[in-house]
């Protein structure tokens, strides 16, 4: 197909199916990631069962080709669905000009993006793509692409010291407060327990248009930034709303009932606009994680429900 009959294809197949009855329609893109620390290929059959256990959702999963694939042919149908969830990590030089500007256009025109952990490592020089996401990290970036961002003061704030984007410490438990009122938060504690994880911080990018929903303390002692960071966010492109969730290095993180939960609302938010689920009786407290043995027993290193910490950082 020619380009100018894809553009066509694309504005005739905008906005059919998002107005139907039924389950809403998520695209789950996955494909790629950095290194071989983000087990994409396992993590996409968890997200897959979260969202579809709420009989909200009907799941679509887009495999991107790999380095050196075929994207002449790679023409994922955006405007099917009403949000499209990353769990995947390329960098710049995988999608071709006219691949971004479909997925630009789709955004911009009102569809949902929903950005897990690492896909906010993708793509540091796809102007587009990062005010979406707002706050990026690794892959090079450094103050060309954005001053470092932290929550401070009731807003985020930017710092413009020099440097590269994006460190975290050992994955060990962490506390999370809620910063906003918005539709993914209403009814969550104002504090909970994160099951052990990456806390990702010192992210740069654009920081346009985000709300800050929670943050966590990114303590020095475990490699920190001494900031709150911010993990959950909402951002507006155009017209498409996105949740950020930098939460959900593994399976055993994603299986923490606070992910859970807010992967699952805030993939209905960014599809809607509103959220419909019930905060779950065994969501997380202030001092106690709380997490789902069911999605955990689906990581082959799961042992015995145990919090294996990490003793190696990787991103
Ligand atoms: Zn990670």
């Amino acid at each position: 197909m020619t380009k100018a009959l894809w553009l066509i294809a694309a504005v005739l197949s905008a906005a059919c199916v998002c107005s139907a009855a039924g389950p809403i329609p998520v695209m789950l893109l996955d494909g790629e990631s950095a290194g071989t620390y983000h087990k994409w290929a396992l993590i996409t059959p968890v997200l897959k069962k979260q969202l579809e256990e709420t009989g909200l959702f009907r799941v679509d999963v887009v495999t991107a080709p790999p380095a050196g694939g075929d994207y002449n042919s790679f023409k994922p149908a955006f405007r099917k669905y009403a949000v499209v969830v990353w769990n995947y990590d390329a960098p710049d030089e995988r999608w071709p000009a006219d691949l971004k500007a479909s997925f630009e256009q789709y955004v911009r025109e009102g569809g949902g993006l929903v950005s897990v952990h690492a896909a906010d490592n993708a793509f540091p020089n796809w102007t587009a793509f990062n005010e979406m996401i707002g706050l990026g990290g690794w892959r090079a970036r450094t103050q060309q692409q954005g001053p470092y961002w932290y929550y401070k003061d009731g807003k985020l704030a930017p710092d413009p010291a020099p440097g590269p984007a994006g460190s975290h410490g050992r994955r060990t438990p962490y506390q999370v407060t809620v910063r906003a009122g918005h539709p993914i938060t209403n009814g969550l504690p104002q504090q909970w327990m994160h099951q052990g994880d990456e806390l990702y911080a010192r992210l740069r990018g654009p920081g346009k248009n985000v709300t800050v929903l929670a943050t966590a303390y990114s303590d020095p002692v475990n490699n920190g930034s001494g900031h709150d960071e911010p993990v959950l966010m909402a951002i507006s492109y155009g017209r498409g709303r996105v949740f950020h969730t930098t939460m959900g290095h593994d399976i055993n993180a994603l299986s923490s009932v606070d992910f859970v939960a807010t992967f699952q609302r805030g993939t209905e938010w960014a599809a809607t606009g509103e959220v419909t689920q019930k905060v779950p009786t065994s969501f997380p407290t202030a001092n106690t994680v709380s997490y789902r043995t069911d999605f955990a027993a689906m990581d082959p290193g799961y042992r015995n429900g145990l919090n294996p910490l990490d003793a190696a950082p990787r991103q």
